[in-house]
């Protein structure tokens, strides 16, 4: 028999064992968690610059909130029963501050911005447009991440439908210009929380009767959140869902001239558009018109939404803000690259480079080196390896970076001030005066376009 000394002994080797492979195990990604790699930054760039361009022309200026705010900005905002708030928030207590969450949303976060910062003494309508990560912690699949981007349009302190249409219309704008003209716009109104009430007791009453037959989320949902009762997607309550209640019969007068306007308005614009009477986006702040986009060949049940707002006039005062009214929209930027994707739309060069700068000896390395730099002030893209001393291998790699053009320096280069430009596609070389590199590349690389 083993002395408990042995025993010890034992035990402790094992525990070292399993500490030490333990930590030789490269740390993984969390789940639900990416790396935006180079290979799709391309993508990235792509909608960036164009979401630039919307927020500029259409005359939105940048905010960008923290990502760390205080818990009960979302619970007030979004509402205690929603998904997001009862289980997918990143929160944690920091000493002093209370809980503090990592942002699920942004559209609470420009709000309180507006109303700690006193915008409401600018020019109506202040219009917004903010660019950044969410976090989520929902059941990973594809195109949901517990961290995903989203940027946004919020036009806030006017009452008008026509800032509703215009939201729209942005988004749909958006859309078009990036190449994805197959989306479908769903618009819907939810009212205002008056006349939503009355409804909801309709709803209700309605989904009572059908108690028995409904899936076990939904029997929650007829207690704690009935209009999201709408959202299910289960095969058994699609069918009961038919047969509801629409709250558009249930909107008061004034809802109803608001969101008349609003599809007057798109009509107006020539934006094709479905009324979509389920459509509830889910959020406690929503009031009026809500929307969302979705990819044309939305495949039943997925959860492919590319993008959603509407107006949130109710908002302000949840927040202790005067009573404001706003419209806005948040485009998911993973689930729109996703799209992009699928439907193989081209991205422009992206990051290639325009250029591939290669050198043979040691003193054509030293002049490259200057070279390089006078190349990157003139802001020409250009790619290198000056680690490497072959051509082949230099002429190889710019290959494979798909470089139109590769500049060439070796010893007789040096010696002639001269350098070789190659033309990758053709093979042909022509020699050209050193001190006229740049003037002749940019001559080039724009005759390219
Ligand atoms: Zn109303
Ligand atoms: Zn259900």
């Amino acid at each position: 028999m083993p002395t408990r000394a042995e025993v010890d002994a034992k035990a402790e080797a094992e525990k070292s064992k399993v500490k030490k492979s333990a930590s030789n195990k490269s740390p993984q990604l969390l789940r639900g968690f990416k790396d935006i790699l180079p290979v799709d930054q391309k993508y990235w760039e792509f909608i960036r610059k164009t979401a630039d361009s919307f927020a500029n022309g259409y005359g939105f200026s940048r905010i960008d909130p923290p990502i760390l705010e205080e818990a009960s900005l979302f619970i007030r905002s979004i509402g205690k029963q929603t998904d997001i708030v009862e289980k997918e928030m990143f929160s944690f207590s920091d000493t002093g501050q209370g809980t503090v969450v990592l942002r699920p949303e942004a559209t609470a976060s420009v709000v309180r911005a507006y109303i700690n910062h006193g915008m409401i003494s600018l020019p109506q309508p202040v219009k917004l447009y903010y660019w950044g990560p969410m976090f989520r912690r929902e059941r990973p699949q594809s195109g949901r991440q517990r961290q995903f981007h989203q940027f946004g349009f919020e036009i806030l302190g006017d009452d008008n439908p026509v800032i509703d249409a215009q939201i729209i219309s942005i988004t749909n704008n958006f859309y078009q210009q990036i190449g994805l003209n197959q989306i479908s716009i769903q618009v819907n109104s939810i009212g205002c929380p008056d006349c939503r009430k009355v409804y909801i007791q309709e709803l209700v009453t309605y989904y009572r009767s059908k108690r028995k037959m409904l899936c076990e989320d939904c029997k929650k949902r007829l207690t704690k959140n009935p209009l999201r009762l709408l959202d299910c997607k289960k095969q058994s309550c699609e069918v009961i869902k038919a047969e509801a209640p629409q709250i558009i019969d249930w909107i008061d007068e004034e809802c109803k001239t608001h969101f008349m306007k609003v599809v007057e308005y798109l009509d107006e614009l020539n934006i094709s558009y479905i009324l979509n009477p389920t459509l509830v986006r889910g959020l406690d702040y929503y009031s009026k018109t809500v929307f969302e986009i979705w990819p044309s060949d939305k495949e039943e049940g997925s959860q492919s939404v590319l993008a959603g707002g509407g107006r949130y006039d109710g908002l302000f005062e949840v927040l202790g803000g005067q009573p404001t009214p706003a419209a806005g929209v948040a485009i998911g930027i993973e689930r729109t690259i996703l799209q992009l994707k699928h439907k193989e739309i081209k991205v422009g060069k992206g990051l290639s480079p325009d250029v591939f700068l290669a050198q043979i000896g040691d003193q054509a390395k030293v002049k490259s080196l200057l070279l390089f730099e006078q190349l990157r002030k003139e802001k020409i893209k250009v790619a290198e390896n000056f680690a490497k001393d072959s051509l082949k291998a230099q002429l190889e790699l710019a290959n494979k970076l798909g470089v139109r053009y590769a500049l060439i320096l070796g010893q007789k280069e040096v010696m002639d001030g001269t350098i070789l430009i190659r033309d990758m596609e053709s093979g042909v070389q022509e020699i050209i005066d050193f001190n006229k590199t740049v003037q002749e590349l940019k001559k080039k690389i724009s005759n390219k376009f």
